[in-house]
């Protein structure tokens, strides 16, 4: 008579080493698997690995490891100087640097592309809380940099909203959404010169809600800064339509 020990005695030859390693591995990394997104189900988005309780969307090592500028402290900085004789801007500042190796550029990507914007809100209240700590004018009105509908129809939103509603947690002031439209995509500005690419962006913004700029003064925002020729092209059409002051921050500057 076979009794059920002999049964598992009988097939027990039949597995090999490396298949019982390959059962048990998968059997352990599986449960692992299911415990850590029972317990941990978000990771950071700057290095992936899994938030503790308190912690949102981004871990408390990437947070005090964010390379700040620090700019808003200086009147003349790398970004304001992005402007000069350009533009005549009160003044103008990026968060942080948009450097290799660091968590900003997988924070950024996240944000533009992947539907993060929590990122963006996280980002943006974090930045308001140092600029109002180091004593920074409150604007009458926070503008975020309008993305043209067609791109924000593929992209489902404007990454730059969920910045300024981040700042404004701690600003605590009025949000032009809808003040400034983008009525073209301007083309790639890769390969070509400074003036050519100001022909460019020169047309590519419209006034909707006049009467919220003029007199005031307009906070325009940015998720990255590179030459600074589109923020330049709003901020003219701003200040043309009769704000008293422009200021420009971004999150991060390349
Ligand atoms: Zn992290």
């Amino acid at each position: 008579m076979f009794s059920e020990y002999s049964v598992v005695f009988l097939i027990l030859p039949v597995l090999t080493e490396k298949t019982m390693n390959q059962a048990k591995q998968k059997y352990t990394f599986g449960w692992l698997n299911d415990l850590a997104k029972l317990l941990f189900p978000n990771t950071c988005v700057g290095c992936s690995q899994p938030l503790n309780a308190g912690e949102d969307s981004i871990c408390i090592d990437c947070l005090i490891k964010l390379p700040r500028t620090n700019y808003h402290r200086l009147k003349k900085n790398p970004v304001s100087d992005k402007f000069r004789g350009r533009l005549r801007i009160s003044d103008a500042s990026s968060f942080l640097y948009f450097a290799r190796g660091s968590s900003v550029r997988s924070l950024i990507h996240q944000l533009k592309y992947n539907g993060r914007q929590d990122i963006g809100l996280r980002l943006g209240a974090l930045y308001a809380r140092d600029l109002i700590s180091d004593g920074y004018d409150r604007p009458d009105i926070i503008i975020p940099l309008p993305l043209h509908h067609s791109k924000q129809k593929l992209r489902g939103y404007n990454q730059c909203v969920p910045i300024v509603e981040g700042l404004n947690k701690y600003f605590q002031t009025e949000m032009g959404k809808a003040t400034i439209k983008r009525v073209s995509n301007n083309p790639t500005q890769t390969r070509k010169g400074r003036f050519q690419r100001w022909e460019n962006v020169e047309k590519i913004f419209q006034i909707a809600e006049p009467s919220k700029i003029i007199g005031k003064h307009v906070l325009l925002i940015d998720d990255v800064i590179t030459t600074g020729s589109t923020l330049e092209a709003c901020g003219r059409i701003v200040l043309e339509a009769g704000a008293s002051r422009l200021s420009v921050l971004t999150i991060a500057t390349a």
